[in-house]
């Protein structure tokens, strides 16, 4: 099902027309509104096509954090609805606002993610990404709403209440972090197929599809991963159907290119490279280019339901999230993929990186029954090509996900 067929499914040509109509627009109201942005755009020459975006410099969140917190912001002070801000675990976070018409359209993008993963108008969502300045909570809230949704809005955090809540009011849908979803499943034992849970709209964080099939084992629902960031809009950028074959951007709010991480050259469709992200109609705080650091292909090829817009892979790692170790490129979703081959091996570890000398050293902490630590080590040393200490540990002592972002990796060179 769509919630707005007539733009998920609008013909491509009358879609790439808007989208450049759009463009043209987000540029003439930075060059107009935004100082920083009119010094960084000068002498270009305005977008005839699509593709002359490429002439247009990429926006990275350290350009965002000169201007903390209002200084990109395209509208007065007093026409912004709401704030919110990225986590920003070092520094200052980064500010993001919204207009009511941009609210609107959050509220749509979402709105079209949940009917598109199969939840219906009447149904509940239990809502379990954190409310406050994260945007995965109210933005979630405000769609399902837009959708005809009843929301519970839990937020994250007290595992116990969570789960009481899902006994007592029965919703059919969840959203939350796909760590939290398997701490649920963990947490609920063998009552988790039986729950009225249906759909799990999951993301917010990498998982890995043999993530995926644990938790729909599990839990007994069809789950689809859902991507955004807050310096675009938050939740929403683009999402799963229910088919889950590729993540659909709301091409009409967002242009998506795929850029190679060294060069900064565009890539054609099916290349791996990092997503750079232009708003097309956001108010507040248009981005122009913005360079998401999530690594990621595109294709533009039509979905089996007749969606017309990009749809995207799901996040592969991310150009500064890989590590280095002896010399070698390792990112932490490579290391999942193989635990998860492995049978018996709990969904929850962690990878702890250190350095002895001058030497690099991955250990993997995990948890699970009867497992041969040299065995799990033999395959982590074929699939990477680097050698990791594997320790086995009792249930329960990996850090779980209490429903914020799960940090696998703990880096202590
Ligand atoms: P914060 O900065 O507070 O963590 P954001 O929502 O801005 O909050 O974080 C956005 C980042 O989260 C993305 O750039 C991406 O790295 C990650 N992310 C979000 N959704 C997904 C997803 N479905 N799969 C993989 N990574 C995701």
């Amino acid at each position: 099902m769509m919630f707005q067929p007539e733009i998920e499914a609008m013909p491509r040509p009358q879609l790439e027309e808007l989208q450049l109509h759009r463009l043209q627009s987000t540029i003439e109201r930075l060059r107009s509104r935004v100082p920083a942005m009119a010094s960084r755009l000068e002498g270009i020459p305005a977008p005839q096509s699509l593709d002359d975006l490429v002439n247009f410099p990429l926006l990275h969140k350290a350009d965002l954090r000169d201007s903390y917190p209002f200084g990109l912001f395209a509208e007065p002070r007093e026409n912004i609805r709401r704030i919110h801000a990225s986590s920003g675990t070092t520094g200052k976070p980064t500010v993001v606002g919204y207009t009511e018409a941009d609210l609107g359209m959050w509220a749509d993008c979402i709105a079209r993610n949940l009917i598109g993963a199969g939840c219906e108008p009447g149904w509940m969502l239990h809502n379990a990404y954190g409310y406050g300045l994260f945007t995965g909570g109210l933005g979630l809230h405000t769609g399902a709403e837009r959708a005809g949704i009843s929301v519970v809005p839990v937020s994250g955090g007290n595992t116990d209440r969570q789960i009481m809540l899902i006994e007592d009011f029965a919703p059919q849908a969840i959203c939350c972090t796909p760590s939290f979803a398997l701490t649920l499943a963990e947490r609920l034992g063998a009552e988790a197929r039986n729950s009225s849970l249906r759909v799990g709209i999951l993301g917010a964080e990498p998982w890995t599809s043999a993530m995926r099939d644990e938790i729909e084992e599990r839990l007994n629902i069809v789950a689809v991963n859902l991507y955004g960031l807050s310096e675009v809009i938050g939740p929403g950028v683009s999402c799963e159907t229910a088919r889950r074959d590729g993540l659909v951007f709301a091409e009409d709010h967002f242009y998506p290119e795929i850029v190679h991480p060294d060069t900064g050259e565009r890539l054609p469709d099916g290349e791996v490279g990092v997503l750079v992200l232009t708003s097309l109609t956001k108010e507040a705080f248009p981005v122009l280019r913005y360079w998401t650091g999530d690594l990621c292909s595109l294709t533009h090829e039509p979905d089996a339901d007749g969606r017309t817009h990009a749809r995207m892979s799901a996040i592969v790692g991310r150009a500064d999230d890989m590590l280095i170790i002896r010399g070698v490129n390792v990112y932490p979703s490579q290391v999942e993929d193989t635990l998860l081959e492995i049978p018996n091996v709990s969904p929850h570890f962690q990878l702890v990186v250190s350095r002895t000398g001058t030497l690099d050293e991955m250990q993997v902490r995990l948890e699970g029954e009867g497992i041969d630590p040299s065995a799990v080590a033999a395959k982590l040393k074929s699939s990477l090509g680097v050698t990791v200490l594997v320790t086995v540990e009792p249930a329960g002592t990996v850090p779980r996900s209490e429903g914020g972002k799960l940090n696998r990796v703990n880096d202590v060179r």
